[in-house]
């Protein structure tokens, strides 16, 4: 007995860099959606299965001839995924690209996020991020040692009667011209951004390109959202814009193109000088992605490849049946008094809960944000799941933006009805109590 309680560990374990990090949002909604919710617009995942096209391929490479598909591939990606994508970016961004130097292929758009700030950011870089933000941007570059600087996108109020936009979301030039430094190593863009589904504009991109050349600074695109524009908007990448080829790392992810979030196929597109470093890091990390999930992906970007800018096209098919969806929700929701903030792309949509708010009681003294007391009495008392806005804002600003929520319209017209029966309910009852 005394030599078991001897070989009881005492000294603390958790490696400094993991201070503060260690709580997570996501985890704590997950779970408890899972638990209580009967529609979950929480998360962003589709609850509609991936085109038929590339659960084929998939089929087809499993059970093909081919049985060194079950084996490692390439670390760096799968040739035939590494080209094909090489061949489609090519084509997008007008340039010649070598798959063996200029494409990464990663374990969802997610490492590819990990292999950069561990590529790029050293202790006491700084590293700018534009708020509200995917949350993992923060962490990461805390993990590697770099201070996350925020800038906030700021609203604008929408003309009178009109529904506000994502669009009305913008930087101040001043503002984001003042977080500049000789310390800051990158700024991170996400366009379309998670969560509020902006898409910037030519001159927004243009504004943070020429602070990206000015202050010879790099930039990390989060383009994972890259095929989901509505409204005839386009989706321009920065790397296209003079000066940015040089200093950018694109991500993509097949899990939101193809609606395959569980097969975690992502991948990086840039020029050698930057994708080397993100092979050293990928190598001594993760070294290899799941080979059948990557020739299955390839499969669907050459079919996709063929098909570019014609109707049959995924990439035309999605967006159209996901704006279809948002305007449903958007209907939804404005019809019950949770406004929406239309969104230029993703699939996701944040709504102003003001009008709600007083059916949650206010806990005086909780530095919990509103917003996520609000989600967490509304999964629990309506049964329906979404994410608050506060969760995606450095601790400093949480409770500036704390008066809306997140959902998520990649789902079944099913799910979205019953959703939309919820909030009808709801507000019947809050009309008649
Ligand atoms: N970036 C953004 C903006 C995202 O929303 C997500 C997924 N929610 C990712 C990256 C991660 O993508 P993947 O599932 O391919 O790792």
């Amino acid at each position: 007995l005394s030599l078991s309680l001897q070989a009881k560990m005492s000294r603390p374990v958790q490696a400094q860099r993991l201070e503060g990090i260690d709580k997570n949002v996501w985890v704590e909604f997950v779970k408890l959606a899972a638990t209580y919710s009967t529609v979950n617009l929480g998360q962003g995942f589709p609850d509609f299965p991936p085109p038929d096209f590339l659960k084929e391929a998939f089929v087809r490479t499993l059970s093909g001839k081919s049985h060194m598909l079950h084996q490692y591939t390439r670390a760096f990606g799968h040739p035939p995924l590494v080209k094909i994508l090489a061949q489609f970016y090519g084509k997008l961004l007008g340039r010649d690209l070598d798959p063996m130097t200029n494409v990464m292929v990663t374990v969802g758009a997610y490492q590819a996020l990990f292999c950069c700030f561990q590529a790029f950011v050293d202790e006491g870089d700084e590293v700018i991020i534009i708020e509200p933000f995917f949350d993992c941007y923060e962490t990461m570059v805390k993990m590697a040692g770099g201070t996350p600087v925020f800038v906030p996108l700021r609203p604008k109020a929408p003309k009178d009667g009109k529904l506000m936009s994502s669009a009305d979301w913008q930087l101040d030039p001043d503002e984001l011209a003042s977080k500049f430094n000789a310390r800051t190593k990158a700024i991170v863009l996400n366009s379309p951004n998670n969560p509020l589904g902006k898409v910037f504009s030519r001159g927004e991109l243009e504004l943070i390109a020429d602070l990206c050349v000015k202050h010879d600074v790099l930039c990390i695109s989060d383009e994972v959202y890259e095929w989901l524009v509505y409204d005839g908007k386009e989706h321009i990448r920065i790397a296209s814009l003079r000066g940015m080829w040089d200093r950018t790392v694109i991500i993509g992810s097949a899990g939101k193109t193809f609606s395959a979030t569980g097969w975690k196929v992502g991948w990086t597109v840039g020029p050698n000088r930057l994708l080397q470093h993100l092979r050293t890091v990928h190598q001594n990390s993760v070294y290899h992605c799941a080979t059948l999930a990557q020739d299955a992906v390839a499969q669907g970007f050459q079919r996709e490849l063929e098909l570019y800018g014609k109707p049959d096209s995924y990439f035309i098919q999605l967006p159209k049946e996901l704006q279809r969806k948002r305007d449903w929700l958007i209907q939804s929701l404005d019809a019950v008094g949770m406004k929406p903030i239309v969104p230029e792309g993703t699939y996701f949509l944040v709504a102003d809960i003001s009008k709600f708010k007083s059916d949650v009681p206010d806990v005086p003294d909780s530095d919990e944000p509103y917003d996520s007391r609000f989600a967490k009495w509304m999964v629990k008392n309506k049964g329906l799941a979404a994410i608050p806005l506060s969760a995606f804002y450095s601790e400093a600003h949480k409770n500036n933006y704390n008066h809306f929520i997140r959902f998520c319209f990649a789902k079944e017209e099913a799910t979205l009805k019953a959703a939309n029966d919820i909030l009808q309910k709801w507000k019947q009852e809050k009309m008649n109590p």
